[in-house]
């Protein structure tokens, strides 16, 4: 082969590779819908915790009614996603704190096409009484204007976690409303 067509094939190359680079390198970061954040903003800014960690005495004994709706809702959505939720354990991120998972107000929709979802969520949080969303190193917060980095110790890059608040209904009727 001549040097010419080597040169030639390689810028052949370079171009392609320009081409496909931003698709396939990810920032590592969620980027929410505009329109799902503005709609999310709207809503209410009350964040309900767990209690301390102590070993498991607060822990509830599985998923509450609003929980339960909403994996049911995820699913009539976007399909027969395996979701997980309860589990009696200390955050991951704070360890002095009970899990949301161990209150049965927490949800972890295991998919690694996870923007979707999580900006869907977003947009429908005041009806569906969502709090905070972890997705692919970001987070959102009820009551904050934008998402920020998450540097806890899982990424959240192979499940979006999605927790409700205390007083959120768990009503079918809601759930249809949205979908
Ligand atoms: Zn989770």
């Amino acid at each position: 082969m001549s040097v010419r067509r080597v040169l030639r094939l390689s810028s052949v190359v370079v171009v392609m590779l320009a081409l496909w680079l931003p698709e396939a390198v990810a920032d590592g970061s969620w980027h929410p819908d505009p329109a799902a954040l503005a709609a999310a903003g709207a809503g209410p800014a009350t964040y309900d915790g767990a209690p301390p960690w102590d070993g498991g005495a607060n822990c509830s004994s599985g998923l509450t009614p609003a929980a339960t709706a909403l994996a049911a809702t995820i699913r009539a959505r976007f399909g027969d996603l395996d979701i997980g939720g309860y589990a009696c354990r200390p955050n991951t991120a704070s360890s002095g704190r009970t899990s949301i998972h161990g209150v049965g107000r927490a949800l972890d929709v295991m998919t690694t096409d996870g923007a979707p979802i999580a900006d869907w969520l977003l947009a429908h949080s005041a009806a569906l009484g969502v709090q905070l969303i972890i997705w692919n190193h970001t987070i959102w917060r009820a009551g904050a204007g934008s998402v920020r980095p998450y540097g806890g110790p899982n990424p959240h890059t192979d499940h979006v976690h999605v927790e409700v608040r205390a007083g959120a209904a768990g009503s079918a009727r809601r759930a249809v409303l949205v979908l």
